[in-house]
């Protein structure tokens, strides 16, 4: 079982330290990861220029062989499958912060293992709700990880199919799998000056607290680990039917 371990956090985060000591009770592990933060940069690859791929002893995950690129998420698992490959299992964490709802589509965690899927590489991307930055503590989501990541190995995924895993703060109370919620982040604009006197522009956003139940949001706000299988198969059948009559020969 060999298990490429990325994250967007980048490769010095102790996120994906702790994901890569769980994971290499499972398998051979191989990190590749982002050389500086690369949080919220979504599916983005790197096409317009160079990228290095180097050996990254400083990481502190002997033995476990680490390499950073100067890229995105994507570009880690691209570069990763190329050079290292083949892999069985792309995982893709521990994230700082919870990817909720449709913040799928911008975060680099989950974007890695996106490209995981679309490699043809059964993939599970962990996130850590991180209300307590000053005490970090990923024994939780790791042992999540690691149940998540047993279970793909005995049973596979579906093709284009990826797990996505949010773990709670404080010790879960279980597992629940749940819908993606609809908005998790209240998107606002904060508008200063700079020093010159030119405005300019923050977009931030407020988290949204409360959520229906059977929702992602509403299992991490629960205490329970929520787990979302993900389709990347974005077609909407529904319309199809609709479309072709209308559209088709208009
Ligand atoms: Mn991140």
């Amino acid at each position: 079982m060999r298990i490429l371990v990325t994250n967007d956090d980048g490769i010095f985060s102790p996120g994906i330290k702790a994901l890569a000591r769980a994971m290499a009770e499972l398998g051979e592990v191989i990190v590749v990861a982002p050389d500086i933060e690369q949080s919220a940069v979504g599916h983005g690859i790197t096409i317009r220029r160079p990228l290095r791929f180097k050996h990254t002893a400083s990481a502190g995950l002997e033995p476990i062989p680490a390499y950073r690129v100067d890229g995105t998420p994507a570009d880690c698992v691209v570069l990763g499958a190329h050079l290292k490959g083949p892999f069985d299992l792309v995982v893709s964490g521990i994230n700082l912060g919870v990817n909720l709802g449709l913040d799928i589509t911008s975060s680099g965690t989950v974007a890695g293992a996106m490209e995981g899927v679309s490699l043809g590489i059964p993939s599970v991307a962990v996130s850590l709700d991180t209300v307590h930055m000053e005490e970090l503590d990923f024994t939780y989501a790791a042992q999540a990880a690691q149940t998540v990541v047993r279970w793909v190995i005995e049973h596979g995924l579906p093709e284009k199919v990826l797990l996505n895993v949010n773990v709670p703060a404080e010790r879960p109370r279980g597992f629940r799998v749940v819908g993606l919620v609809d908005r998790y982040y209240q998107d606002q604009v904060v508008e200063r000056e700079d020093p010159a006197g030119v405005p300019y522009y923050w977009i931030a956003g407020e988290p949204i607290e409360e959520s229906k139940a059977g929702t992602d949001l509403w299992a991490v706000r629960n205490g329970y680990v929520a787990l979302t299988p993900i389709n990347l198969d974005f077609t909407d059948s529904e319309l199809v039917p609709t479309l072709k009559k209308d559209l088709e020969g208009a």
